[in-house]
């Protein structure tokens, strides 16, 4: 069967697998405890596995923060956030984020408006993006304590302008987190220059690393001072107090080994899943003309992604019919049961969200395997 959900999740990569195993057999120590090897072995393996990922990312290790992945990381930061600077009364209560959020992002803004925040949710263009000047604008508005906007969407694959939008955030000195999960190891990702990200998440099972495990990337204010936040997690310390908890060793191995090659392989990964987005949509054009429409720009997408609807087909029957042949999604896992939030909010109508499918591919997919994409007519 060809598995093209890998927006979903990925495979995990052999590498990633091989570096994990001895730490699930004989490296069994806790990292938190001292002096003999095994534990100093577990040290080491997640202060490389820091390395590892900071190097990716560009910022310091110890701004990496492991998580159980990116639900945890937004809900960290996010929660953290509002809680530690919010809590008095008379602070600044404001929180701002778009209508295409990832649940993680959306759910928990709603749990905070609960409780006596300021939650907005901004709308977004046809391809459920916003612009710098809509951000600008909302922002000198309201002075939100902390502004949360993802790097790309999982559903349609559109980027955000988070260059422009972190210079914004670096010179009004207003919080601002991104939620990397989608577009790590397909875009370029650099905080060295990226100064006004104060907060991302990613997560390691979408770039080839095992589920279960996450990171938080919580930037110092400067080279000594760290950001508080209130954990989520509390307990015996572990993570600098951001996340209490015994280690994951095998996960952090894992996801440190992923962030290695997701670093190494990105300019081949972006150029592989530019040709064979290409290739698929010609098929789409050529065969499927006037009977289907993408829902993404050609351009400022995540490569690999594409969201399409088939005119007068509904998705679930498609995806079932399809499902003995090749593994697809009508958009997002997380809420594949509710019709699609993001292109609701990007003006699709219910109709066209229920002829939606997404297809998310990987580079070791072939060209004769997406033949199969030819029989549909
Ligand atoms: N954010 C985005 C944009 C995602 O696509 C996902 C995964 N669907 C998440 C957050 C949640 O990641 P995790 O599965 O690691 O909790």
């Amino acid at each position: 069967m060809l598995y093209l959900d890998n927006s979903a999740t990925t495979k995990i990569h052999p590498e990633v697998l091989e570096a994990m195993m001895p730490y699930l057999q004989e490296e069994y120590g806790n990292p938190s405890s001292k002096f003999y090897s095994l534990a100093e072995n577990a040290k080491k393996a997640v202060a490389k596995a820091r390395e590892q990922v900071a190097s990716l990312l560009g910022c310091d290790p110890d701004e990496v923060v492991f998580t159980s992945g990116a639900t945890e990381s937004n809900n960290m930061i996010i929660k953290g956030i509002a809680d530690y600077y919010g809590r008095e009364d008379g602070a600044n209560k404001r929180l701002m984020t778009t209508k295409v959020e990832h649940p993680s992002v959306i759910e928990t803004f709603n749990f905070l408006g609960e409780r006596g925040y300021e939650v907005s949710f901004l709308d977004v263009d046809q391809y459920a993006r916003v612009t710098v000047e809509q951000i600008k604008e909302a922002a000198a508005q309201t002075q939100p304590l902390l502004t949360s906007i993802m790097w790309g969407n999982n559903e349609i694959g559109s980027l955000n302008p988070i260059a422009e939008l972190s210079a914004l955030f670096e010179e009004n000195g207003l919080f601002f987190h991104t939620d990397a999960t989608q577009v790590i190891g397909k875009v370029p990702v650099d905080l060295k220059n990226l100064k006004g990200v104060r907060f991302l998440s990613m997560s390691g099972h979408k770039i080839g690393g095992p589920k279960g495990i996450g990171a938080a990337i919580i930037r110092k204010q400067s080279k000594e001072i760290y950001t508080r936040l209130t954990p989520l997690m509390h307990g015996g310390g572990q993570e600098n107090n951001y996340r209490s908890g015994t280690l994951a060793v095998h996960n952090i191995v894992g996801l440190g080994k992923a962030a290695e090659l997701a670093a190494a392989n990105l300019e081949q990964n972006v150029q592989r899943l530019t040709e064979l987005e290409q290739y698929l949509t010609d098929i789409f054009k050529t065969n499927l003309s006037g009977k289907i429409k993408f829902n993404s720009d050609e351009k400022d997408k995540i490569p690999g992604l594409i969201s399409l609807q088939f005119i007068g087909v509904n998705n679930e029957l498609l995806l079932k019919k399809l499902a003995d042949y090749v593994a697809l999604s009508s958009g997002s896992a997380c809420s594949s049961s509710k019709p699609s939030h993001v292109l609701s909010a990007a003006g699709r109508s219910l109709e066209e969200v229920r002829q939606t499918i997404r297809i998310s591919l990987e580079r070791e997919v072939s060209e004769k395997d997406l033949f199969i994409f030819k029989k549909i007519q």
